[in-house]
């Protein structure tokens, strides 16, 4: 008689994909993904959810065990759809919250392969043309941001915060030659703006350099790094002996799509480093990761419009394009093909303009015995993860091979047109204002008054509720409003009503110091069409109504003030 394991071992094989070819067993794989994506299709409804958001219990899931004994792959299929209840749908045209994409069906058929033979990018040994997958991918970022493609290279990564810290890296080993082995004996600055993705503390931290050796640039009103300040504060430090390690320049950043005039920032680079005779040169890293696919209009002829953009939105268009055109300018760029490249988390993807950069990144050989012996292409030599996935290459790839330049130029073009469309519509209420009017991307941020208070809508008090100590207490209570007014559109949202928006605690600070509470819509889905963006005025505008009402009816007169 067999042993008992035996039995549990013919189950554990049916559960895997088999080695070899077996139409029968193919066609059971098949039937597993079907049966998985059936019953998701089940919870989908005609709201931005799959099915009612669900309370988790995370004190009985932090006493979960392992079941004792094995389950079929169906039960386990209906365990895990399980999961996806409540999960917002990023790709409804009513999703508007943040800069999460809803992924393409090949770009997941890319991470479907990858996932099913396990390619681990470290070595091309143990990933085979996946590795050239990765190569291609980078190839084709390269030529697309404007880089030489002889002389760039490029490697994904985990997210882009990883990206960043590549470039980090990179900057510090260029500064502090040797500190990758001997560690940090000199204090090391970065720079980078106060709008700008706040992973660069993460990573001045974990990287021993210090978050508090994170120089945060103001920003101007049109949320760029404020040039003079930025080169105010490189002198300074630069007289105090201290190293630059990085300037970050934040090509789109996370709120706003501010852009960074990154030009200006190599030119100041430059500057310094023949004004202070540096030894080093100080490394410019591009925090591309939302603003790079506007790559695709550098050589798009915005007089003829072939794709017949409205005039707004062609403005917006080459209003970004204006500094992204400059990419190629930066040391290393950061690229997330999650947040604009329409693939699944994750897909992030470090170029450098010049290949032997890396090489400051590079272990020693003897760290390694048991790795690299054949093949050619050894990322592992210099990359900070040890195993890779192939997910992130195999789904850009799809993406470059699905979309190509029209399909990127009409996705991200749409996107643009439909923000411009709620900037229009909101512009066209005294009730709003659009806060990023400079900023072109897809996000737009927009606050809300109280009727009576359309006066702050005009340009000039609009300044000066920003600017003006005065205004504090004011200002502070339209936060309140802001939050009020969000609260009610996310609860009509949640019920099928309106669009999910989301709510930023601080767009940016005032001259004065306090935090600006704005309401955010990020158009991300391409199902996004001109109802789901004009619903969201007639939905503010309810609140302002709703609002009004309750301060009215409040005894205690609390919410009176917005109105005073
Ligand atoms: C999202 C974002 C990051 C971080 O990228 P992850 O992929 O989330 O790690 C960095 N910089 C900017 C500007 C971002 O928007």
């Amino acid at each position: 008689m067999a042993a008992p394991y035996r039995e549990l071992i013919q189950n554990i094989r049916l559960a895997f994909p088999q080695p070899t070819s077996d139409r029968i067993h193919d066609s059971y794989l098949v039937h597993s993904f079907m049966n998985a994506l059936n019953q998701v299709d089940a919870l989908k409804m005609h709201l931005p959810m799959l099915g009612a958001v669900v309370e988790p219990n995370y004190e009985a899931a932090r006493h979960a065990g392992l079941p004792s004994d094995m389950s079929s792959v169906e039960e386990v299929t209906s365990e895990l759809v399980g999961y996806l209840r409540g999960m917002t749908v990023v790709g409804h045209p009513r999703t508007q919250q943040n800069v999460i994409c809803p992924p393409t069906i090949p770009s997941v058929i890319g991470v479907l392969l990858a996932a099913l033979h396990n390619p681990n990018l470290g070595w091309d040994e143990h990933s085979r043309l996946f590795a050239l997958a990765e190569v291609e991918a980078a190839g084709i970022t390269a030529g697309l941001v404007g880089y030489d493609q002889e002389q760039a290279a490029g490697l994904f990564t985990f997210g882009g915060t990883g990206t960043s810290l590549y470039g980090i890296r990179i900057g510090l080993e260029k500064a502090c030659p040797g500190s990758l082995r001997r560690g940090l004996s000199e204090e090391a600055v970065l720079f980078v703006a106060d709008t700008g993705h706040y992973c660069a503390y993460s990573i001045a931290g974990w990287i021993g350099m210090g978050s508090d050796q994170v120089v945060s640039i103001p920003t101007t009103p049109e949320n760029e790094i404020d040039l003079r300040l930025l080169e105010e504060a490189a002198r300074k430090a630069l007289k105090e002996g201290k190293k630059i390690a990085a300037f970050i320049a934040t090509m789109g950043s996370t709120d706003a799509f501010g852009v960074d005039d990154l030009r200006a920032i190599v030119a100041l680079r430059d500057a310094l480093v023949e004004e202070f005779d540096l030894p080093y040169r100080p490394h410019v890293h591009a925090d591309a990761v939302i603003g790079w696919a506007w790559s695709v209009f550098n050589d798009y002829d915005f007089e003829k419009n072939e794709l017949g953009f409205r005039p707004r939105t062609l403005r917006a268009l080459a209003g970004a394009c204006r500094q992204i055109r400059h990419l190629p300018l930066a040391d290393s760029v950061g690229v997330d093909f999650h947040k604009t490249g329409f693939t699944p988390y994750i897909s992030s993807l470090i170029l450098v303009k010049d290949y032997k950069d890396l090489r400051l990144l590079k272990r020693d050989r003897e760290l390694m015995p048991y790795l690299y012996h054949f093949g050619e292409y050894k990322p592992g030599m210099y990359t900070l993860e040890t195993s890779r996935s192939g997910a992130g290459p195999m789904a850009a790839l799809a993406n470059y091979q699905l979309l190509g330049v029209q399909g990127i130029r009409a996705l991200i073009g749409h996107l643009v047109e439909m923000a411009q469309l709620l900037r229009e519509h909101l512009e066209g209420h005294e009730g709003a204002i659009v806060l990023n009017r400079d900023n072109f991307g897809p996000v737009t941020l927009f606050r809300v008054y109280p009727p009576g208070k359309e006066v702050l809508t005009t340009f000039t008090n609009r300044r000066k509720e920003f600017t003006d100590p005065a205004c504090r207490d004011a200002m502070l209570a339209y936060n309140d409003y802001n939050r009020k007014v969000s609260a009610y559109v996310h609860k009509e949202a949640m019920a099928g009503r309106g669009v999910l928006l989301s709510l930023t605690d601080c767009y940016r600070h005032t001259t004065y110091g306090e935090p600006v509470v704005a309401m955010k819509s990020y158009i991300m889905s391409p199902f996004v069409d001109e109802e789901s963006v004009e619903i969201i005025v007639e939905k503010v505008l309810e609140a302002r109504e709703q609002l009004r009402k309750e301060a009215a009816a409040d005894k205690n007169q609390k919410m009176l003030h917005w109105f005073a």
